[in-house]
């Protein structure tokens, strides 16, 4: 029986291709999974590129067998622990919570990464989106996913243990370390 597993070598995993993309994109990252039963579910599936079933599916896993070689059109990574992570370290954190929601929603799936800032393993739903930056001034977008510990070191100076943004000593520090260059210029 477990002889079969290998002729259905689509089985259990994330797959991340070249979708279309939306106002102004060339393209951006898609996602769909094969999960345990073989079957297919899109995750993000954007513009004309998108793949809505799993012919299509089938159609982009086996036209692209080289998928290590040159330019290539999508990644596939196990539905394991070291596999989503792998994934969820590499790719673009709104991606990645975008991916991760539906995992734990759909099959209790907990993908894990690496807080950027110091390196420990945390679950992506946990984390705290960070470095958040505006794309055309529509929406925002996570940039990093840091552990709480980091977070609070980015938001509260740790000099005064005050909110960076109310933090007095921050400025006067900043004052100082100006004056401080122009005296060594001299
Ligand atoms: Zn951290
Ligand atoms: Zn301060």
């Amino acid at each position: 029986m477990s002889k079969n597993y290998s002729v259905v070598p689509y089985r259990n995993i994330l797959v991340q291709y070249k979708g279309g993309g939306y106002d102004g994109c060339f393209w951006e990252w898609n996602y769909f999974i094969i999960d345990d039963l073989c079957e297919f579910h899109s995750i993000i599936a954007s513009g004309r590129k998108g793949i809505e079933d799993r012919s299509e599916a089938m159609k982009l896993l086996t036209s692209h067998p080289e998928q290590g070689h040159g330019r290539q059109a999508y990644y596939t990574y196990p539905l394991t622990e070291e596999g989503l992570k792998e994934f969820a370290i590499e790719s673009n954190a709104s991606h990645v919570i975008a991916v991760a929601s539906y995992l734990f929603e759909h099959y209790g799936i907990i993908v894990k990464t690496e807080c950027e800032e110091c390196g420990r393993t945390i679950d992506v739903l946990e984390s705290c989106e960070s470095n958040f930056r505006g794309y055309g001034g529509i929406s925002y977008a996570a940039q990093d996913l840091i552990c709480s510990d980091c977070e609070y070191e980015r938001e509260f100076c740790q000099d005064c243990d005050e909110i960076m943004s109310f933090c007095m000593c921050h400025e006067w520090l900043d004052d100082e370390w100006l004056a401080g260059d122009e005296w060594d210029e001299d």
